[in-house]
């Protein structure tokens, strides 16, 4: 039966990362098809504004993304000179000279309904245990450069890790452009100068372009970056500051000369006012330093970058300005924010991209009609707040739980006040070993290990079911666990090899 009310025009502001990540689904699930187009779609991206050119660094879920779009592994890879990422090095957090993985994946099978982690946390308390990364089959890899895909369901060494990409985001984008239009969505080139209201319930109509062109729609989605032109410009909907708890507020951006072997992961080292990230392409690695100016000059923090290259530098920096926080709603009335435009957190832990996939797909599960009830407005809202909160506890965490006092920024973060939610989340380890998941589609419990035991907290005490266990078994259970996984990962190809031989020639 035809629904009169049903959304017949949909407008994407915006042809950066976040548009084509939005158009490239929905030209999927309702653009011209064998039926012909169910939904007209629409995307609008201004040339002389251009796009915010950095993104690289990515989830595991960024694959499930991929697989929806039925996209083909080896030529994503090819066209967006992607490289493998099996998690996160972190240098100089927590004190100077530190160093630890953040790495996808478990850190081996559970035992006794305790995940593996904690049944290790308790044999370390006793004493003779190593480093817990032994354990972490990406972190393993990702230290002698290896990387193969997981396989076979049975859990194992050869299975017990997750991975995602890096990729140049500007090809990323050009490559889900070409999707999105193949399957109907219809690309205007301007720049937008007036948006048209419903006088009443001040629903968006039409967007004008500099040229005069009106574009009209019934849902629009604002991709418009950090300008955010239609839910703060014209909805106003208001945004939470969390400067206080994250006060980075500047990044350069600069690539360089690609340099051998390609590591499959991100390099995240902690600088005297922020950090700098070191994400390998195959054709060149991206570099960045993010800082907080109130400690740092611009012309400072980009000796600090240029100064730390591991390659011949291709140009000049990029100087970008971020404020910290999230959109007081991302949907209001028949306008959804998706990326930049409906919040910021620094990209310590790659998740914008994420965000702009979990936003699309709570767009898709929650789809209005003409009416845009207020209610999925709500559910959507509620839920992309949980997911920012919880995304902000993790990455204050990294500042918080430093030692380091050799400048005044790490002063600041040491001594900063940090959300409830995090103080619970740390005195819940500290005191018990026990980690609470705020939000199911945020970072897991061995992502919370992996940063609290990097970053020097260790549990006091520990879950008392843990001692069902006999402690010499499971020392024995750790060793041939360990001897399996080094062995393993000894068998599998170096990263760069595996990329030239499976994804390149295929
Ligand atoms: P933009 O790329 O800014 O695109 C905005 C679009 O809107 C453009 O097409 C522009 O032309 C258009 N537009 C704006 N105004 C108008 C107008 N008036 N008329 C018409 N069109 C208009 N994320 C990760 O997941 N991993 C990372 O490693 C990572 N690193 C980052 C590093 C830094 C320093 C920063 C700042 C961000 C990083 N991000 C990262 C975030 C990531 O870059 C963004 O989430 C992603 O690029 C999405 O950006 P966007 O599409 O929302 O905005």
């Amino acid at each position: 039966m035809h629904d009169d009310q049903a959304i017949r025009r949909i407008v994407i502001v915006g042809g950066g990362t976040a548009g084509w990540m939005t158009a490239a689904p929905l030209g999927q699930l309702m653009g011209s098809g064998d039926h012909g187009a169910r939904c007209e779609i629409v995307l609008i991206e201004s040339p002389e504004i251009g796009t915010v050119g950095v993104g690289e660094a990515t989830l595991p879920t960024i694959r499930f993304y991929n697989r929806t779009l039925q996209l083909d592994n080896a030529e994503f890879i090819r066209k967006t000179q992607a490289s493998f990422k099996l998690g996160i090095e972190f240098k100089d957090w927590g004190h100077l000279g530190n160093r630890f993985f953040h790495g996808f994946g478990e850190f081996g099978p559970a035992i006794a309904n305790r995940s593996s982690v904690m049944h290790w946390l308790r044999l370390h308390g006793h004493g003779g245990m190593d480093n817990p990364e032994a354990w972490s089959t990406a972190t393993v890899m990702a230290m002698r450069n290896r990387f193969v895909p997981p396989e076979g369901d049975v859990a194992s060494a050869a299975n017990a890790y997750s991975y995602a990409f890096h990729f140049d985001a500007g090809l990323y984008a050009a490559f889900l452009r070409e999707y999105a239009m193949a399957r109907g969505v219809k690309r205007e080139e301007g720049t937008i100068v007036d948006v048209s209201v419903r006088p009443g319930d001040g629903f968006v109509t039409a967007v004008t372009l500099a040229d005069g062109r009106r574009i009209e729609g019934d849902l629009f989605i604002d991709c418009s970056g950090f300008r955010a032109l239609l839910i703060e410009g014209v909805c106003k909907v208001g945004y939470r500051d969390w400067t206080h708890w994250l006060p980075c507020d500047s990044a350069q951006a600069v690539p360089c000369d690609r340099v051998s072997p390609l590591t499959p992961y991100t390099t995240s080292t902690a600088r005297s006012a922020g950090w700098q990230w070191r994400i390998p392409l195959q054709h060149r690695t991206g570099n960045g330093h993010v800082y907080c100016s109130g400690y740092i000059s611009d012309d400072e923090a980009g000796r600090v970058l240029m100064g730390n290259l591991d390659g011949a530098a291709q140009g000049e920096p990029r100087q970008l300005r971020f404020k910290t926080g999230v959109r007081k709603k991302s949907w209001d009335r028949n306008v959804v924010a998706i990326g930049l435009s409906s919040g910021f957190l620094e990209p310590l832990e790659s998740t914008s991209i994420q965000l702009i996939m979990d936003g699309v797909g709570r767009l898709i599960e929650l789809f209005p009609d003409r009416r845009c009830d207020r209610f999925l407005a709500d559910e959507y809202n509620r839920r992309m707040t949980q997911q920012y909160e919880s995304i902000r506890d993790f990455i204050v965490l990294h500042y918080k739980l430093t030692q380091r006092d050799d400048s005044e920024f790490w002063r600041y973060c040491a001594a900063m006040s940090i959300p409830d939610t995090l103080n619970h989340q740390i005195e819940l380890f500290r005191r018990s070993g026990r980690v609470a998941i705020l939000d199911p589609d945020s970072f897991a419990e061995p992502s919370w290990v992996s940063l609290f035991l990097g970053l020097g907290c260790w549990p006091e005490r520990h879950d008392p079911l843990l001692a069902q266990v006999d402690a010499q078994a499971l020392r024995e259970h750790f060793q041939r666990l360990r001897a399996a996984i080094s062995q393993t990962v000894d068998g599998m190809p170096d990263h760069g090899a595996f990329i030239d031989k499976h994804v390149k020639a295929a």
